[in-house]
């Protein structure tokens, strides 16, 4: 293989799908060229971030003037409190907004929150939810992650998906010197399975009763309702991280939460929360993420999660050997495993495989298989999408049964 000055040929290893992979050429609406020709069906949308499609007119004109008017400055711009406003009006239990550029910064800058306000160390994630790469984070779902310290995991514990009984022993255990629970609503990586109520209400009851914090994180989910994902609970976070759709398409990274913790920030008092980043809360990004939540009505999500449930409705019928997963805008096809036993291995090849099907039926995947609609697609879409993916599956589901035969 060419030497490629990118390790892997990648600039970010959540984009590897083997073999190698095309580049993206340009966008438009709900479809991307490709290098090779292909105009894909785009239900990656940058790993969820392009709910309005690509170089949606509106956004592109206030991005436009944006760098018209000059991308970063080493002063508050105007166009933050605007954009904070709008982000407060969706989530009624927060008072106050920290941007940072990606939605890892954000968690880290959540946990240390967190951690100054409570005076203690560890954190709750649920086991395999994905939070970001930061060192912290990768121990959700990694026992020695490559290159972090053996030190960071002993602040980090893993409770089970929807495990109320290993939830409450673990607070039992550690809650004095626990500082948050920290909970994805709806974790793709632990299989697209939303958090149960029971799950949530305990988690909210212990960390009242722990006095440390609950965070939801809502970098993903957040397209699933006007309020987020947490509109669909009784409870209420103390902290919310956003990011993705947020920005328009453009870098972002979002801690929403009560004045009390978020007050930790100002730099006017003794001993405050650090954070900094040169390009936190450029105007680029925040006019054309203004843009971007404006256009997301609880309308237009009501009409996404309608043509979801109606993509995930059709794939059912025609996806034989595979389970439709998801909720709202977002659907997963997970291949049934044959004699009832999980094998991890053997799913991730099948969903890579499904990946590359996928591709050569010009419709594009997240590598881990997750899809999600964006709102320039219609039924007729939806439509074109279930035809090909039931061809896409097929062919996999064949293929491996071919291959087991051979064996
Ligand atoms: N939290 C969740 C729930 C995510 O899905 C992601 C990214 N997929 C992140 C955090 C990290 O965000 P970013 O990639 O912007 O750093």
């Amino acid at each position: 293989m060419e030497f490629s000055p990118l390790p892997g040929g990648l600039s970010r290893s959540s984009l590897y799908v083997g073999r190698h992979p095309p580049k993206a050429v340009r966008g438009y609406g709900c479809h991307v060229w490709d290098d090779r020709g292909r105009r894909l069906i785009d239900l990656n949308a940058n790993f969820t971030t392009l709910i309005h499609g690509h170089a949606h007119p509106e956004i592109i004109s206030a991005a436009a003037e944006a760098l018209r008017d000059g991308v970063c400055f080493g002063l508050s711009n105007l166009f933050e409190e605007p954009h904070a406003r709008t982000l407060l009006a969706r989530l009624p239990g927060a008072d106050c907004v920290r941007y940072v550029s990606t939605g890892t910064e954000a968690v880290m800058a959540a946990i240390r929150l967190a951690r100054a306000y409570t005076g203690r160390e560890r954190l709750l994630f649920v086991k395999d939810a994905y939070h970001g790469w930061s060192d912290t984070a990768l121990l959700s779902s990694h026992d020695h992650p490559a290159g972090v310290p053996d030190g960071v995991a002993d602040g980090v514990e893993r409770v089970p998906l929807n495990d109320v009984t290993a939830l409450a022993e673990i607070v039992e255990r550690n809650g004095h010197n626990m500082a948050a629970i920290i909970l994805d609503l709806v974790p793709n990586r632990v299989g697209l399975i939303p958090l149960s109520q029971e799950f949530v209400n305990t988690a909210r009851a212990l960390a009242n009763a722990w006095d440390m914090l609950l965070i939801f994180d809502e970098v993903m989910s957040f397209r699933l309702s006007f309020r987020g994902r947490q509109e669909q609970y009784l409870a209420e976070p103390d902290l919310t991280i956003l990011g993705k759709l947020i920005g328009g398409g453009f870098p972002i990274g979002a801690v929403v939460g009560r004045a009390s913790v978020m007050q930790l920030l100002n730099p006017a008092r003794a001993a405050p929360v650090e954070h900094g980043g040169t390009f936190t809360a450029n105007p680029v990004t925040l006019r054309a993420g203004q843009v971007a939540l404006q256009l997301l009505t609880a309308e237009a999500i009501s009409r996404l999660n309608q043509l979801g449930d109606e993509l995930r409705r059709q794939l059912k019928d025609a996806a034989d050997g595979w389970e439709v997963r998801g909720i709202g805008s977002f659907a997963r096809l997970i291949p049934r495993a044959e004699d009832g036993k999980r094998d991890g291995k053997a799913q991730a090849a099948k969903i890579r495989k499904l990946w590359w099907a996928a591709y050569e039926r010009e419709v594009l995947l997240m590598p881990t298989g997750l899809m999600c609609l964006s709102t320039p697609m219609d039924s007729d879409t939806v439509d074109d999408i279930v035809a090909r993916l039931a061809d896409a599956s097929n062919y996999v589901s064949k293929a491996a049964s071919a291959a087991s035969s051979v064996l």
